[in-house]
């Protein structure tokens, strides 16, 4: 196999081997090459040790990301590269780091510190791929299977578990069993890592083409740092429009958005207050009055506990709120709902919907509606109609100068004013506006 690197790559990988050292391009990379993807970006490993790299990169841009663990990174013609010396993992006392770090020589013990057979394939130009640990096959088969004893590698780091999930969502991948076997086993073993690091991994994972599978066979471990998910399991929807439990539908309505990291954080939580709001009436039909504002509440604890963002914390609990409100179903209709939550969240609750609906009994009952919604906030937007105070004619000052001068009173008719706006019985045009809030001021 040979592939073709970016210049950059291939002049750091040259530099290092005209100085006497190894190296080669590493782990995700040559995955993705072998897999006929191109890689996002190129690692590489050296038997040189760090001073010794610094000297061979003298002249270039480095920063020492992480020169203790033997990284540092490179400008090699405006691309940053990631070149770490050959390492060999000390003791891991506390499921996460190793209490030392000895750099070697040897690739072996680089490659075997790695997580997963297909992330420890290296390539460079002269020799090819080196494939110490079957990472070939394994990609040829679709499988991710640790390198080495799965136990005794998930509890050196227990991120790896996660990382487990999400290498097999992303690629599409089985895990093996003995390596599936261990990563329920020791799923416990996550709560000793740092939650930001799984959060962006879990991220990953979500984001996946398609995550139901997963979600469903290990949602216990998914439980250990999100344990409010347990309770969808099991939680039946007696109504008309659902044929399956909130977890089901919940992981089937994941699937339905595309792959954005907010997008799919609603899906994952939107139902997640069903069932503290289950009620089942006489007729044994079930209701979940109230469970969008309370879910949205709940997201907010939960996403801030995993410590995400506040921009994507804002719009996946915005997004909760709206998702079950009703479609609008004419153009003033569109216009107070763009005019209530914006044009962006607006666009979205459109996504959601579909992707809820994609989940239930009737996945197309309301496609026509939502796409004619769609269509009015085109049209709205295009033709730059009038939805909101910002876009009407006249303004408080206008107001004042014609006599309105109480601030209640000047809100009171502007909104009455975007309302008829809205619903075309009065053009957006200051003088007719004007002459309106006249006479209306005046029945006040
Ligand atoms: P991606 O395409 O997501 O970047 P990747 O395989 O490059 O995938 P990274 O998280 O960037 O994944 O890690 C780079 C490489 O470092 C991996 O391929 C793997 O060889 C090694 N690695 C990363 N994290 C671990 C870990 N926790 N334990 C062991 N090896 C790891
Ligand atoms: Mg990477």
């Amino acid at each position: 196999m040979t592939f073709s690197l970016p210049p950059q790559v291939n002049n750091a990988i040259r530099l290092l081997k005209d100085n006497g050292f190894e190296a080669y391009c590493v782990g995700g990379c040559v995955r993705d090459m072998v897999m006929k993807k191109e890689p996002h970006d190129y690692d590489i490993t050296t038997s040189a040790a760090p001073e010794e790299m610094k000297r061979v990169f003298d002249g270039f841009r480095v920063i020492e990301t992480g020169i203790k663990h033997g990284t540092l990174t490179v400008l090699s013609d405006g691309m940053p590269l990631e070149i770490t010396t050959y390492r060999v993992d000390g003791e891991y006392l506390d499921n996460r780091h190793p209490d030392t770090v000895t750099f070697s020589r040897e690739l072996k013990d680089d490659l075997s510190r790695r997580d997963f057979t297909v992330n420890t394939l290296c390539y460079n130009e002269d020799e090819g791929i080196i494939d110490l640990f079957g990472g070939i096959e394994d990609i040829n088969n679709k499988t991710i299977r640790c390198v080495g004893e799965p136990d005794k590698r998930f509890s050196e780091d227990a991120l790896r578990i996660i990382r487990a999930l999400r290498f097999a969502a992303v690629l599409g991948f089985e895990i093996e069993p003995e390596t599936a076997k261990s990563i329920l086993k020791n799923k416990d073993l996550l709560s000793n890592i740092a939650i930001e690091r799984i959060r962006d991994e879990f991220t990953k994972l979500i984001c996946a083409n398609k995550v139901h599978g997963l979600l469903n066979e290990y949602h216990a471990v998914i439980e250990v740092f999100l344990p409010e998910i347990a309770a969808l399991r099991g939680c039946e929807q007696n109504t008309p429009y659902h044929i399956y439990d909130v977890f089901e539908h919940t992981l089937r309505a994941v699937d339905g958005i595309e792959s954005d990291k907010a997008l799919r954080l609603t899906m994952l939580l939107h139902d997640i207050a069903k069932p503290v709001c289950k009620k089942t009436d006489e007729n044994g039909q079930d209701h979940f009055k109230g469970h969008a504002l309370v879910g949205s509440g709940e997201a907010l604890n939960i996403l801030k506990r995993l410590r995400y963002d506040n921009k994507s914390v804002d719009k996946v609990c915005k997004l909760i709120a709206i998702h079950s409100l009703p479609v609008p179903n004419t153009k003033a209709e569109a216009k107070h709902f763009l005019n209530e939550h914006g044009v962006e969240n607006s666009l979205d609750y459109i996504k959601v919907r579909f992707a809820d609906l994609s989940a239930k009994a009737n996945p197309h009952c309301q496609d026509e509606r939502l796409k004619r919604f769609r269509g009015f906030i085109d049209e709205i937007t295009a033709g730059n109609e009038c939805f909101t105070l910002a876009q009407l004619e006249v303004n408080g000052n206008d107001l004042k100068e014609i006599g309105i001068t109480n601030g209640k009173a000047i809100n009171r008719v502007l909104s009455v004013l975007l309302t008829e706006v809205i619903e075309e019985s009065i053009e957006n045009k200051k003088e007719a506006l004007l002459k309106r809030a006249k006479e209306y001021a005046k029945t006040q």
